[in-house]
Order: C-alpha cells, then sequence, then structure tokens
C-alpha cells in the first residue's frame, strides 16, 4: 500500500489523496472512504483539518471561536468556492492559490466570488497553518535577522504591526510580506478576504481581523485579540515560509 504523503502542516493533499485512493480502491484516508474521495473531485476543495485540536489555543483563541471559525466560517467560504468552479471542471486541478495568482485570467463570471470566497479559503488555510498552540515569543535565525533590518526590532515590528491592524477599518486581514524586488518585508493591511497573492506578494504571517475572529472573547477590543494574537504565532513556520520564498517555492 502506497504511504500516503502529508503536507509540512500534517494535512493530506488533496490531489494525492484523489490518485491514491483511485489507485488501490476502498482505501479508507482520515475517515475518507473511495466514494467520498471520488465525490470530492468534483468538489474542488476541502476543510483541511486542524492540526491541533479546538482547544488547544486556550486561553488566547477560545474553543467555541476556534470551532465557529473553522467549521463554519472556512468551511462556507470553500463550500462557495466548489459552487463557482463546479462549471468549470478544468478548475479543479488548480490550486487555490494558483486560482489567486492567476485571477484576471479566470472566466469574469466567477472572478469576483474567487477573490472573495477562494480569497477566503486561503487566507484560512494560511493563517491555520502559521498558529499552535505553545508558540509565541520571538523569531530566530534569519527571519530575525531580516526583521531587524526592516523594522529595527522585533519589538518596533509587533508595535507596527499591531497598529496597522487596529487602524485598519473593517474586515480584512493583516500580513507581513515579501516584496519580490526588494526582498525586504512589509506589512500590508488588506480589505475582505484579498489575499496577499493577488498583489504579487508572497506571505509569511496573517492574522484575521474579521469580527468573527476574535468577538465571542474579544468583543469589539481589536486591540486585545492582536495581543492575544502574538502569543500563538509559530515562528517556526513562518522561517520555514521565509526560507521556501527565498529558495524559490511555490508559496501555499
Ligand atoms: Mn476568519
Amino acid at each position: 500500500m502506497p504511504a500516503v504523503p502529508f503536507n509540512t502542516d500534517g494535512s493530506i493533499d488533496r490531489r494525492t489523496l484523489l490518485v491514491t485512493a483511485g489507485s488501490i480502491g476502498t482505501l479508507t484516508v482520515a475517515g475518507c472512504s473511495l466514494a467520498a474521495a471520488t465525490q470530492e473531485k468534483t468538489m474542488a476543495y476541502d476543510l483541511p483539518p486542524l492540526r491541533y485540536g479546538y482547544d488547544a489555543l486556550e486561553p488566547y483563541i477560545d474553543t467555541e471561536t476556534m470551532r465557529v471559525h473553522h467549521d463554519v466560517h472556512h468551511r462556507g467560504y470553500i463550500a462557495a468556492t466548489n459552487a463557482a468552479i463546479a462549471p468549470y471542471p478544468e478548475l479543479a486541478d488548480e490550486t487555490i492559490e494558483d486560482l489567486l495568482r492567476g485571477l484576471n485570467d479566470l472566466p469574469e463570471a466567477i472572478r469576483d466570488t474567487i477573490r472573495n470566497q477562494g480569497g477566503g479559503h486561503a487566507n484560512h488555510q494560511f493563517f491555520w497553518k502559521i498558529i499552535s498552540p505553545n508558540a509565541g515569543g520571538q523569531p530566530t535565525g534569519p527571519l530575525a535577522e531580516q526583521i531587524v533590518t526592516d523594522f529595527g526590532s522585533f519589538d518596533a515590528f509587533k508595535t507596527k504591526f499591531t497598529e496597522a491592524s487596529v487602524k485598519h477599518f473593517g474586515s480584512g486581514w493583516a500580513f507581513l510580506v515579501v516584496n519580490p524586488e526588494t526582498k525586504g518585508l512589509e506589512i500590508l493591511t488588506l480589505p475582505n478576504q484579498d489575499s496577499v497573492l493577488l498583489h504579487k506578494r508572497p506571505g509569511l504571517l496573517a492574522c484575521d481581523l474579521w469580527e468573527h475572529a476574535y468577538y465571542l472573547k474579544h468583543r469589539n477590543r481589536r486591540a486585545e485579540w492582536i495581543a492575544d494574537f502574538w502569543n500563538v504565532v509559530d515562528w517556526s513556520v513562518v522561517s520555514t515560509r521565509l526560507q521556501g520564498i527565498r529558495e524559490g517555492r511555490k508559496q501555499l
């Protein structure tokens, strides 16, 4: 039986799962039978499982927020994306990141939906990867050095990222990205579910500024949410993303 490859964050690659399940008949992988996997082929994207429990990020992100955020909000973005691309089976083999990179080449009828709903899928997939329990603190190595180069110090970076997040009007996201021309790091806040990929900026860090990310615990106090967010940032994952970008690997 061939091994089922996993992504570095522990999730199963969508296309690998389909190929694996298709080639050996009735294999059940992660509770997903062949029939279900085959069905997924017309469904394009499925909800990636979290690599930690819903309660694992307490007290910084509460269990109920994690459940609703992952199981309801993220699932909703995926369902709407799948519905939009259903009439275009040729798109089902593309990653959501590739669809966003090539947004202007998509059929006009689905461009806004992919930007908003597909962006929601990509942003949440990104977000779940860069947070984890027993995290926080400060980065080390090349990432830490680059932050000092571009922002003066880690504390100055944190302050600037927090201020940008608090000042951002309405829903959206705050990101730390790499500028492909200068290779330096930049803070970028974007509205709605816009992805950094629309701006040709590979992302290192993402913080969800939608109220659904913090309202149950923090109500309207976004600054408190950002303060808690720092305690769940997994800097080792962020460092790996920077290394991947520098080595020219495509960002997911
Ligand atoms: Mn969200």
